[in-house]
């Protein structure tokens, strides 16, 4: 599955959000650094108004959001990239993760000690974002002369690396991250298999008071800015009241929400910009037995969503009867869109747009 990692300096709140998330107590919140050692891994659903819409037009028995995986990454201090504060174990989890979830403290709170005894969430996204810049550089370094070698041994592939490397390493040694060098379509593989840290999507989540939670503050006003300018998302959330919200049932959750002056819970703004980040696109199963969201990257073919269910519907895959999601709500179902002509039959080089409702037809 995508997994999101959460990152943030000590004390800011990934433990309290991690636990919101996931609904567990499995990362205890506490008030010092270093709480949390090793990465705690959680599943999460994707809120999606139009799953329950499809399952209620089918009469769905089971209704199966999609799922998106946050993983809590161990705290970080200056000095990360020269394997002080856990740095080597916090890197290399980044490594892993998809996106990044940089979560900032944008609340005073004299009780909550911070590491550098000041709360300037700026301040502290340099500090880790500077970490990553450094790990990238120095990888960088490594990567440059095992490609010099074999450049000179002719391999093409490897130009083309250098090539990619040699522009991560001018806009990383000007200040910028990775993230914002402009990478052609064509490149975008061999790109991804950098695994630069600061080249994945990031998302900042400013983490304020109670009281703060629906129009923001001054922190994360200039959280905002500094994302616009990065090319990075930006939400707003409480993760207090997130994980006092997270306990309660639905129908006292929703009077809470609307007290404090919030539509929709934190967490799910949180989920659905994360999913976002990613360039994810969701398309549906629907049938009497269960209505199922499915996750998928842009630019996915029809074979390739199959094979999300079962590698085997991709092998086999034949074609994959498709209405979209529009058409089967206003036709009113399956048979109805059918009917319509709306049902079409599509094949292997089939781009999935987003909410398609899919049937797949495959050779066992
Ligand atoms: P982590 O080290 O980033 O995982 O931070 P934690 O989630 O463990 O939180 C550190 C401390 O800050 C805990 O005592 C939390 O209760 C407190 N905390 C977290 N979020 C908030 C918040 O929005 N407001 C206030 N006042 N305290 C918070």
């Amino acid at each position: 599955g995508f997994r999101t990692g959460i990152v943030g300096m000590p004390n800011v709140g990934k433990s309290t959000l991690f636990n919101a998330l996931t609904r567990t107590a499995a990362a205890q919140a506490a008030n010092f650094p270093f709480c949390t050692i090793e990465p705690n891994v959680g599943e999460v659903s994707v809120p999606d108004k139009r799953l329950y819409r499809l399952a209620e037009i089918a009469r769905s028995k089971e209704i199966i959001p999609a799922r998106l995986t946050f993983v809590d990454i161990a705290g970080l201090v200056k000095g990360a990239s020269k394997g002080e504060g856990l740095g080597n174990q916090f890197l290399a989890n980044i490594r892993e993760v998809d996106a990044i979830a940089h979560v900032l403290r944008c609340f005073e709170d004299d009780d909550v000690t911070h590491v550098d005894g000041r709360v300037d969430p700026v301040a502290d996204a340099e500090t880790i974002e500077t970490e990553l810049m450094l790990a990238d550089l120095e990888s960088i370094e490594r990567r440059m002369q095992n490609l010099t070698r074999k450049i000179k041994g002719g391999d093409k592939e490897a130009v083309s690396q250098a090539r990619l490397l040699e522009a991560a390493k001018n806009a990383l040694e000007a200040g910028k991250p990775a993230r914002t060098v402009e990478v052609d379509a064509d490149d975008m593989k061999a790109w991804r298999m950098l695994q630069l840290l600061t080249a994945k999507p990031v998302l900042f989540v400013c983490n304020v008071e109670e009281e703060n939670a629906a129009a923001g503050n001054a922190h994360s006003a200039s959280v905002a800015e500094m994302a616009a300018a990065q090319g990075a998302g930006c939400v707003i959330i409480s993760a207090a009241i997130e994980e006092e919200i997270s306990q309660l049932e639905d129908d006292e959750r929703q009077e809470f929400l609307s007290e404090l002056g919030l539509e929709q819970a934190g967490l799910d703004r949180l989920i659905s910009a994360g999913y976002e980040l990613l360039g994810l696109k969701t398309y549906f199963t629907v049938g009497p037995k269960e209505a199922r969201a499915w996750t998928i990257r842009a630019d996915t073919t029809a074979p390739q969503a199959a094979g999300v269910i079962h590698g085997d519907f991709e092998r086999g895959f034949i074609r994959a009867e498709t209405i979209a999601y529009d058409d089967f709500v206003s036709l009113g179902g399956e048979q109805a869109a059918k009917e319509a002509g709306k049902m079409r039959a599509e094949g292997k080089s089939y781009k999935v747009v987003d909410g398609d409702v899919l049937h797949f037809l495959f050779n066992t």
